[in-house]
């Protein structure tokens, strides 16, 4: 019979239940204990939603990190999280986020590094190795669990994170390569499988996704060595990919010894035949058919076609699950109350997945007619989503047939726009500026909040967004900044802002993904072709310009950061709706220009966070990133100037397809890596201007005049001094105006000086 099973479901809770509790108790508002029964009532109600599954995934739930649950359970916890006579929880939360409730504002440490897990927007803990690590196992709350689940009658499934994948992700303090460490990690997993053989534990599920990265040969040789010593005693191991296919790890992960292979077979799909022609028999395939990474309904009677074959042909040894944890989507689509139902039967949510997963199911050992109902909605509603004209706009897909290579095009080069610019704006050398937004205070939450609400009336909001603006232009013309910004008051979000007045998007009202710890985001969703009915942002920047003589930046977000930040439609590629969004933010621009805004700025800020799991696929992906972001910005007369901004980007890799945006400035966040990203420039000479972040707005720290000289000291040595501008790393809205003030008077200052300097 084929069986059914879950990689992983969502740790928040269907209202953020999780966030809220932890946070209560790390402000020292509420006891462990309180904690623990809002995490234990989660899980439990998990697992009950996970009931009619075959295996119940156990483990995969966390109060912070599984990457750093795993941390823990191998004993690899450095030591300047560890306080004496002190529970564990404490230093796991120490090594989350640098302190514990119990700590005062005096003894915080230096939080353990996040970094995002694979392509998701999903952060984990960096696990910390170095020569003096030590492993030693820590099982007594898994096994605990695991128990727990089984004695009320679950068929459970172990969920560890498999050896390799800790390692490859983990960072050296020193100087030793990370699998080095392989051989002790090895006797750790060792212990912990035998323990689990010995409380009768069946199957395990050993997450190794990195099988689906481009591996070199020591990784390669390090998985069949480690896959050797555990087939010895050990549960039968459902070895787990996902995020992507195999590529050339396909041979060594049908080889391995092991009883089963999870693959996804919706990144994956093209390579499921090969998967199924290399793994023998006599192991368990489990395809992972559902989409674990996005909010579409899934085609069943389609998966069914496809899948039926494969189950008759290999009996017992087909299993069905999501392609990977739904960790990745939000949970519940029946608590939405304000998605369209024409639009909500198309989407489906962690809950609705394992529905679908169950109807799959079920389907395959009773035959499709004991689901007739189920199948035939579903094929509803998915016809209705093919031919729906709230998805096809022919007005979209008529310009989008016209786009010609002229539009990817700016009029002139950088040379002949540079002169056109320098005589527009005749802006000193070191021209300063900032990254768009200022303090968000409480008053302007609330005022976004209340207009929101309904309890602000159009005029008063507009009057209160207004008095922000001729407040920041006033403080800015103190600052004697020299290329100003609106500030950004009536922004909520950087995509959220553009996706609400684009047609093609729909928002959830509790549509909430984990992002690292109890920071969560909710993603647009982009169903349709998308285009602008009107303009976004033209009033604010009209009305700020008004205000001032300097020149006034229009900010906008991207096409790319805007696609890369959303749920985004499965139906046709990226590509394409990455296009249309282009087009329908380059309306945005030409109006811009059209109503005297000759400077604007265009975020790119998760452009690189786009780039695919395999190097050999980053070709593709800028060529069509920054051909979206070309189409969208160069539209406009030489001597407008087109500004981008980047965050933390390791550029090194990709620099030349940063230049090939062809912005003619880019500001981009350097100061936290104390200018290291500008080592891209050793090797490659940046044709247009740039301004490298001198001020690390993470921090609440005030940067003083010398330690700005100093990082753009660091900076000229790299850059022609004629390119560069001087700007803080990002937007200014988490910070305080107490901060903001003196930092940027000491930035303004820093200019001065090297104005003095470099005549
Ligand atoms: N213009 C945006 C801001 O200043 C940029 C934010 C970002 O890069 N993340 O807030
Ligand atoms: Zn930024």
């Amino acid at each position: 019979m084929t069986k059914i099973h879950n990689l992983g479901f969502p740790r928040i809770g269907a209202n953020r239940e999780l966030k809220f509790a932890v946070e209560k108790y790390w402000q020292n508002e509420s006891s462990l204990e309180e904690l623990l029964l809002v995490s234990n009532q989660i899980s439990h109600e998990n697992i009950e939603l996970q009931a009619n599954l075959d295996f119940v995934p156990v483990g995969d739930f966390s109060l912070y990190d599984h990457v750093l649950d795993h941390s823990f359970l191998l004993g690899n916890i450095a030591s300047r999280f560890i306080r004496d006579n002190e529970a564990s929880i404490d230093s796991y939360f120490r090594a989350a986020r640098g302190r514990a409730p119990a700590d005062g504002a005096c003894c915080n440490t230096a939080a353990g590094e996040m970094t995002k897990w694979f392509d998701t927007n999903y952060h984990f803990i960096v696990p910390e190795v170095s020569a003096d690590t030590r492993f030693t196992l820590n099982a007594d709350a898994l096994i605990k669990n695991i128990q727990q689940v089984r004695s009320q009658g679950y068929e459970v499934k172990p969920v560890l994170l498999g050896p390799l994948t800790y390692l490859y992700l983990s960072k050296a303090k020193d100087d030793i390569d990370p699998l080095s460490l392989l051989e002790p990690l090895i006797t750790v997993y060792s212990e912990l499988l035998e323990k689990l053989v010995r409380i009768g534990v069946d199957w395990v599920q050993m997450d190794e996704p990195v099988l689906v990265l481009e591996l070199s040969e020591k990784w390669k040789l390090a998985y069949r060595y480690a896959y050797k010593c555990f087939s010895h005693s050990s549960p039968k191991l459902l070895l787990t990919t996902y995020f992507g296919d195999l590529g050339d790890n396909l041979e060594l992960a049908t080889q391995l010894p092991v009883a089963g292979l999870h693959i996804d077979a919706v990144r994956g799909r093209d390579s499921v035949e090969d998967v199924l022609n290399a793994l023998s028999n006599d192991k368990v395939l489990s395809l992972g058919v559902i989409d674990g990474r996005n909010i579409w309904k899934s085609d069943l009677n389609k998966i069914l076609d496809w899948v039926e074959p494969i189950a008759l042909k290999r009996q017992n040894q087909l299993w069905l699950a999501p392609s990977c944890s739904l960790l990745h989507v939000p949970v519940d689509l029946d608590v939405e109350q304000h998605i369209e139902p024409d639009i909500k039967q198309w989407l489906a949510f962690a809950k609705q997945k394992l529905q679908e997963l169950c109807i799959l199911g079920k389907a395959l050992k009773k035959g499709r007619q004991s689901v007739a109902v189920e199948l035939a909605d579903n094929a509803e509603a998915i016809a209705l989503r093919k031919g729906s004209s709230r998805v096809h706009n022919p007005v979209v897909q008529h310009r989008m047939q016209n786009v010609s290579s002229a539009d990817y095009e700016r009029q002139s080069t950088y040379d002949v726009r540079r002169e056109k610019q320098d005589i527009r704006f005749n802006l000193p050398r070191f021209p300063t500026t900032t990254i768009g937004s200022f303090p968000q205070t409480k008053e302007i939450r609330r005022a976004r909040r209340d207009f929101k609400r309904g309890e602000l009336s159009e005029a008063e909001y507009k009057s209160f967004i207004e008095s922000q603006i001729d407040d920041c232009i006033q403080k800015q013309e103190e600052l004697d900044l020299d290329v100003f910004v609106h500030g950004e008051a009536e922004r909520n979000d950087m995509v959220e802002y553009f996706g609400e007045q684009l047609d093609g998007f729909v928002f959830s009202q509790f549509g909430w993904v984990q992002s690292y710890g109890s920071r969560c985001v909710k993603p647009p969703i982009i169903f349709g072709d998308v285009s602008r009915p009107k303009v976004m942002t033209v009033e604010w920047t009209r009305y700020a310009q008004s205000l001032t003589d300097k020149p006034m930046k229009g900010m906008l977000t991207g096409p790319v950061t805007i696609l890369n930040w959303s749920f985004v439609r499965d139906d046709q590629p990226r590509a394409d709706t990455c296009k249309q969004i282009a087009l329908a933010i380059r309306d945005e621009v030409q109006d811009l220009q059209a109503a005297g805004i000759r400077m604007i700025q265009i975020d790119e800020a998760a452009l690189r966070e786009g780039l695919p799991l395999k190097k050999s696929d980053w070709h593709e992906y800028l060529q069509w990133a920054v051909d979206a972001f070309r189409l969208c910005a160069n539209g406009v007369e030489d001597d407008t100037q087109i500004h981008t901004h980047m965050c933390y980007s390791e550029f090194n890799d990709i620099i030349e397809s940063i230049a090939r945006l062809d912005a003619d400035v880019i500001t981009i966040e350097t100061s936290r890596s104390d200018m290291e990203l500008l080592d891209a420039f050793d090797s490659f000479s940046y044709p247009n201007d740039i301004g490298p972040g001198v001020y690390d707005i993470h921090s609440p720290n005030i940067p003083s005049v010398e330690e700005m000289l100093s990082l753009l000291q660091k900076a000229a040595e790299k850059l022609p001094v004629k390119q560069l501008w001087i700007n803080p790393d990002c937007g200014l809205k988490t910070r305080r105006w107490e901060e903001v003030i003196p930092a940027l008077q000491n930035m303004v200052t820093a200019a001065k000086q090297l104005r003095t300097l470099f005549k």
